[in-house]
């Protein structure tokens, strides 16, 4: 494993962060406090080319490989204060085109990828239900053929941008009793009679990421619009949780490298009783442990992408990876409040809305729990 940089990475890892700490970092807290989505924003990365790092140059995109794609992930993370905003781009980009660009005809590539990749439609991904989470392919939204065409029914709870979204990427099951190999994938556009969307869903935090349940009340739709073969879907939804849960988090080595910076800083400012809070032990010790998790939470990321780039799977190390670094990001959000003492706990200086925003991460993409049992399957236990 090479851990250096080209001089063409580090110049992408700078004009990512100088262009996220310049244009996208306008009324955070505002919108986190009235949960508003800043679509402008959503545009503004999705033309500065960040939903389209990893993808085809034919659709829009930049084509650059996964490492690379992780390294100006975490710029954007430590440019961009807007946790939510990240969240939802890097939800579209995992779970929507990911899938699309692996297993869409090119009828379904050309009509969809550019649109998302440019910003110009937003795309949602439904897979989770009320009674099937962690255990996601118990899922009971079904799709029943008729004659060459599907309709389909049930609910779909926690979609992220579903409320804002112009694209659905919905999983069904059209024999329950196959399960896994049950299930089929279809893309529906918004306005497909028969699909509706709840208001957002109020939530802790990523409140600039809308979130909300998809109806589907016999939304009928055509063989164009089913993404890969029948009994596909559940291939598909595991290959794109693959490469969700190895990038999904990378925002926040950046965003725990800014935590860090600000808390030194701040260390050094604050005075009690006539001294520095940082001189006190208990402060840069406090400081030290954070840089110690973003450091290991860095080489497990780092180590997952380059194992993923070489063509392996790398489940085990994916999901270490996963749980390591979202567990990692609540910690140092709470350490940094410590250190800011009872500022630390306002709105105003933003840092317990990283502590909101950062839970979330223990849960999507797979709960902490279920990536402990990954990496135990994984041992063979
Ligand atoms: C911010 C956010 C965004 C999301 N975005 C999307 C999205 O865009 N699309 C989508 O489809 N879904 C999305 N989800 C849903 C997410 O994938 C689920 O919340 C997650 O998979 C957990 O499912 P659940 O909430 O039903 O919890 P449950 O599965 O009911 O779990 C409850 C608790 O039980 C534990 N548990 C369950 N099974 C086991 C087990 N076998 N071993 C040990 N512990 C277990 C869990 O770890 C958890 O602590 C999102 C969730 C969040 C929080």
């Amino acid at each position: 494993m090479d851990f250096s940089w080209s001089d063409e990475q580090l110049e992408l890892y700078r004009s990512i962060a100088s262009f996220a700490q310049k244009e996208l970092n306008d009324h955070t807290v505002e919108h986190d406090h009235a949960g508003i989505f800043p679509r402008d924003l959503w545009r503004k990365a999705a033309e500065f080319g960040i939903l389209g790092l990893p993808f085809p140059e034919e659709y829009g995109g930049s084509g650059q490989d996964i490492l690379t794609t992780l390294f100006a992930l975490e710029a954007l993370g430590y440019g961009c204060r807007d946790n939510g905003l990240i969240f939802g781009l890097n939800a579209q980009m995992w779970a929507v085109q990911t899938p699309i660009v692996r297993y869409g005809s090119d009828a379904q590539k050309q009509a969809y990828l550019p649109k998302l990749i440019s910003g110009a439609w937003i795309g949602a991904h439904g897979m989770t239900e009320p009674d099937a989470g962690s255990d996601a392919f118990a899922l009971s939204t079904a799709a029943v053929k008729r004659g060459d065409r599907y309709v389909l029914n049930g609910t779909k709870i926690f979609t992220s941008n579903a409320p804002t979204a112009d694209l659905f990427l919905i999983f069904a099951t059209m024999n329950r009793k196959r399960g896994f190999m049950g299930i089929t994938a279809f893309l529906i556009d918004k306005g497909t009679p028969g699909l509706s969307v709840s208001k957002p869903i109020e939530k802790m935090g990523l409140r600039t990421s809308p979130m909300g349940e998809v109806v589907l009340e016999n939304c009928e739709v055509g063989p164009d619009q089913r993404l890969g073969r029948e009994g596909n879907g559940g291939t598909i939804f595991k290959h794109s949780m693959m490469w969700e849960r190895c990038s999904i988090l990378a925002s926040y080595v950046g965003t725990m490298q800014r935590q860090i910076e600000v808390c030194t800083r701040y260390a050094k400012e604050r005075r009690q009783f006539d001294s520095p809070i940082g001189a006190f032990q208990a402060v840069s010790h406090r400081i030290v442990d954070m840089k110690v998790r973003l450091e290991s939470a860095r080489l497990l990321l780092y180590r997952a992408g380059w194992l993923r780039a070489r063509g392996e799977e790398a489940g085990m190390e994916v999901a270490m990876a996963k749980l390591y670094l979202s567990e990692a990001a609540v910690q140092n959000a709470l350490d940094a409040i410590q250190v800011h003492g009872g500022y630390g706990y306002t709105t105003e200086f933003g840092i317990e809305r990283e502590l909101r925003d950062a839970v979330g991460g223990r849960l999507y993409s797979g709960t902490s729990e279920i990536q402990k049992e990954l990496i135990a399957g994984a041992l063979g236990l």
